[in-house]
């Protein structure tokens, strides 16, 4: 069988067992279905692209895996109309997905190289609904506030106040926290000026680090 047709194999099966994981939003399913992950992989790893798992994608980094981008997308209960702010663009993967679900997704990385990358994907994917940004993410994106979500996709033991206060009344921030030495995902809702948090599965993610590289 060629390569493509075992992705595409490959492909369906992960749908199918993302479904069985409780990953229910058949619109989030469409758009990990539409979205090549292989695109956002180092070819040597290519052909892993559909399993369900993190993978190196250079600079000591990864992209996640499909469930956690799939289980953090349902997290963050998007709708069509949203601007969304990512704080770890990374391989761009989870933004990819992100842009087939609402209106703009913004993305800010702190290694210039992967950012780089990241732009030259959407480019070629011919995604025009991504904003790329290299900064550090802790510092949000103030000229863009407010924004209805934010997804944070790197391992945090806190929220920092600029980000904390760039999300909407009533929006949500979705982000790997780090609590007595392990990870699980906490999803806030911003009610009345207030973040009130709900924990979710464990994950393991690269940390969230300060400044530019
Ligand atoms: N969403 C990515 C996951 C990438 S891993 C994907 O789909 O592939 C997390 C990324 O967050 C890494 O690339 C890391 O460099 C970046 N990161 C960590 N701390 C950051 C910060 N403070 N600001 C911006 N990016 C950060």
């Amino acid at each position: 069988m060629s390569t493509f047709l075992v992705l595409d194999v490959k492909k369906i099966r992960l749908i199918l067992e993302l479904r069985e994981s409780g990953i229910s939003d058949s619109k989030i399913l469409s758009a990990i279905e539409k979205i090549p992950r292989e695109k956002f992989i180092p070819e040597n790893f290519r052909n892993q692209a559909y399993d369900n798992l993190a993978l190196p994608i250079g600079d000591n980094q990864t992209i996640s895996q499909p469930f956690v981008v799939a289980k953090m997308t349902q997290l963050l209960e998007v709708e069509s109309s949203h601007k969304v702010l990512e704080i770890g663009t990374g391989s761009g993967y989870q933004s990819a997905v992100l842009s087939k679900l609402v209106r703009r997704v913004y993305t800010i990385e702190r290694i210039k190289n992967l950012s780089i990358k990241a732009e030259n994907i959407f480019k070629e994917l011919k995604i025009s609904n991504i904003v790329t940004k290299y900064a550090d993410g802790n510092l949000g994106w103030k000229e863009q506030i407010p924004f209805d979500r934010i997804i944070i996709t790197a391992a945090t033991s806190s929220i920092s106040k600029e980000v904390a206060s760039q999300i909407h009344d009533g929006g949500i921030i979705v982000s790997p926290m780090v609590q007595e030495n392990k990870q699980i995902i906490v999803r806030y809702k911003k009610i009345k000026n207030v973040l009130r948090s709900e924990i979710f599965d464990d994950v393991l993610f690269v940390p969230n680090l300060s400044g530019t590289q």
